[in-house]
C-alpha cells in the first residue's frame, strides 16, 4: 500500500461520509445540526477504535489483531506487522547468542565477557575452574575482585592489551594462567585465560636438559684440553702433528659452544633483572674496543665505536656485555677483509640507543626472522669457519628481552647489516 493511496482511500472515506450528511442537511434544511451529528458519530467511531487498539496492545492474549474499519484497519495490521518483524528479530537474536554461547563453551579456555567497568557479563564453564569464578553469583562482580594479583590489576588499568600477561592460577598455585584481554566494542571486553602449565613445565625441562649437558660436558671437555696441551706434537710425526691440530682446534669449538650454551642457560633461567642497578656502558665498550682492535688488525678492519659520555644504563651488568659483545664480535667476524664496523651508543627520545652496523657481507630477508633462534646459521660452512655456533644472538635476543627490549636487524646482502637495540632505562652520569 502506497502513501498516496492510504491519505486517497482516507479522504473517500471522509468524502462518503460527510457529503451525504451534508446533503440531507440540505434537504432537511438542517446543515449545522447535520454536520454536528456527523463529526459526533465520527468522534465516536474513532473513539471506540482507540479502545479496541488499546485494549488489543495491553490486554489481549492474542497476537491476531482486531477487526478494524477504515483507516484503523491498516493501523492495526501495521502494528501486527511491526510485531511481526521484531519477534523475527528477537529470535534472530536469541540464536546468534545462543551459537556465540556454545562456541564460547566448546573453546579449551576460560572466556569472561566484560563490560565497560570490567564487571562480569557472562563466563564459560571453564572460567570456574581455571579462574576460580563462582556463576552466575559473581556476575556484575569486578573482575579485578576475582584475580587480585598485582600484576593483573596493573595489565587491567594499562589498557595495554596487545601483548598477554602470565599469572599463577588463582585458585591453583600449581598452575599457570595466560591471560589475554580483547575489547571488541567500545564497551565491552573478552578475557581469555588459557592454561599453560603444561608447555612452561615443557620449556623448563628443555632448558634444564640444555642446561645440564652442557655441564655435563665441561669437565670432560677440559680433561681433553689438559692432555691435548700436554701432547707437544714432534715435528718427525706428520700424521700425530696434523691429528694434534684438528683435534686442538674442535676441542677449542666445542668449548666455546659449550660455553655460549652455559650462558645462554645461565641467562634464560635468570630471574628478574634489577633495574636499580647502574650499568657503565661506555666503560664496557671502550674496553670491547681495545679488545676488538686485535680481531681487526688481523682483518684491516676499520673500527670506529661513538659513544655517548656518561651515558649509564640500568640492568644486569653481565648479561648487557653479553650481548654487546656478541654483536660487536659478530660484526668482525662476518666482514670480510678491509670493511668497516660502526658501533654508536647514543641517547634518544626514547632511551639509550645502541648499534653496530658493518660493511659485512649482508643476510638476506628470509633469513632475517629466524637469526635469533638457537643453533641458525645462515650459511653453516661460513660460520663454521668463523667458529660460530648460531647461539649468539639466541643469547642477545633473551638479554633484551630480560630488558624489556627488542633487536632490530636491517641487512642488505653484499652491503652490510646493522644490529641495534634501545634500553629504556638510562642515565647521564656527569664525569669528574
Ligand atoms: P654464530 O655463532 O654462528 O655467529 P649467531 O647467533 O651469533 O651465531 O648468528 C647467527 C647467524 O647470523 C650467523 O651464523 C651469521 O650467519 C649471521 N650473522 C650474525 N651477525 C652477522 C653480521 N654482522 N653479518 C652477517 N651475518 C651475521
Amino acid at each position: 500500500m502506497t502513501k498516496t493511496h492510504v491519505f486517497m482511500s482516507s479522504l473517500w472515506r471522509l468524502i462518503y461520509w460527510y457529503v451525504p450528511c451534508l446533503l440531507l442537511g440540505v434537504i432537511i434544511e438542517q446543515v449545522a445540526w447535520c454536520l454536528f451529528a456527523a463529526a459526533l458519530c465520527h468522534l465516536i467511531w474513532l473513539y471506540r477504535s482507540q479502545y479496541v487498539l488499546h485494549q488489543w496492545l495491553w490486554f489481549a492474549r492474542s497476537a491476531t489483531p482486531p477487526e478494524g474499519k477504515g483507516s484503523w484497519e491498516s493501523i492495526f495490521n501495521g502494528i501486527y506487522r511491526l510485531q511481526r518483524r521484531h519477534k523475527r528479530k528477537r529470535k534472530e537474536l536469541r540464536t546468534v547468542i545462543r551459537r556465540f554461547r556454545e562456541g564460547a563453551e566448546a573453546m579449551p579456555d576460560a572466556v569472561v565477557a566484560l563490560d565497560t567497568d570490567y564487571s562480569i557479563v557472562w563466563c564459560n564453564k571453564l572460567a570456574p575452574q581455571l579462574i576460580g569464578l563462582k556463576w552466575p553469583d559473581d556476575a556484575g562482580q569486578h573482575i579485578g575482585n576475582l584475580i587480585r594479583t598485582p600484576d593483573f590489576i596493573q595489565y587491567l588499568n594499562g589498557k595495554d592489551y596487545q601483548l598477554p600477561l602470565e599469572i599463577t592460577s588463582p585458585i591453583h598455585n600449581a598452575k599457570t594462567l595466560e591471560i589475554r584481554l580483547m575489547t571488541y566494542t567500545d564497551d565491552q571486553a573478552m578475557l581469555v585465560a588459557r592454561d599453560v602449565t603444561e608447555l612452561r613445565q615443557l620449556e623448563q625441562v628443555r632448558r634444564n636438559f640444555m642446561g645440564n649437558v652442557s655441564h655435563e660436558l665441561r669437565t670432560p671437555l677440559t680433561v681433553l684440553k689438559g692432555y691435548l696441551e700436554m701432547l707437544e706434537p714432534d715435528d718427525s710425526d706428520k700424521m700425530f702433528a696434523r691429528a694434534h691440530k684438528v683435534m686442538s682446534e674442535q676441542t677449542a669449538r666445542m668449548d666455546a659452544l659449550v660455553n655460549q650454551l652455559l650462558a645462554l642457560s645461565r641467562i634464560e633461567a635468570a630471574q628478574d633483572v634489577d633495574f636499580e642497578m647502574e650499568v657503565d656502558i661506555p666503560f664496557m665498550l671502550s674496553m670491547l674496543e681495545q679488545e676488538v682492535q686485535i680481531l681487526a688488525a688481523d682483518k684491516n678492519l676499520k673500527v670506529s665505536f661513538d659513544i655517548a659520555e656518561g651515558l649509564f644504563a640500568f640492568g644486569d651488568e653481565s648479561q648487557l656485555r653479553s650481548a654487546v659483545s656478541n654483536l660487536i664480535y659478530n660484526a668482525a667476524r662476518y666482514t670480510p677483509d678491509d670493511g668497516s664496523i660502526f658501533v654508536t651508543w647514543q641517547q634518544t627520545y626514547a632511551g639509550g640507543h645502541f648499534s653496530v652496523k658493518d660493511t659485512g657481507d649482508g643476510i638476506s630477508v628470509e633469513h632475517l626472522h629466524h637469526l635469533t633462534e638457537r643453533f641458525y646459521r645462515v650459511d653453516d660452512a661460513r660460520s663454521r669457519d668463523s667458529g660460530g655456533s648460531g647461539i649468539g644472538l639466541s643469547i642477545v635476543k633473551h638479554v633484551l628481552s630480560n630488558h624489556d627490549s627488542v633487536l632490530e636487524v636491517t641487512s642488505e646482502v653484499n652491503k652490510g647489516s646493522c644490529f641495534s637495540f634501545v634500553l629504556a632505562q638510562v642515565k647521564t652520569v656527569k664525569r669528574l
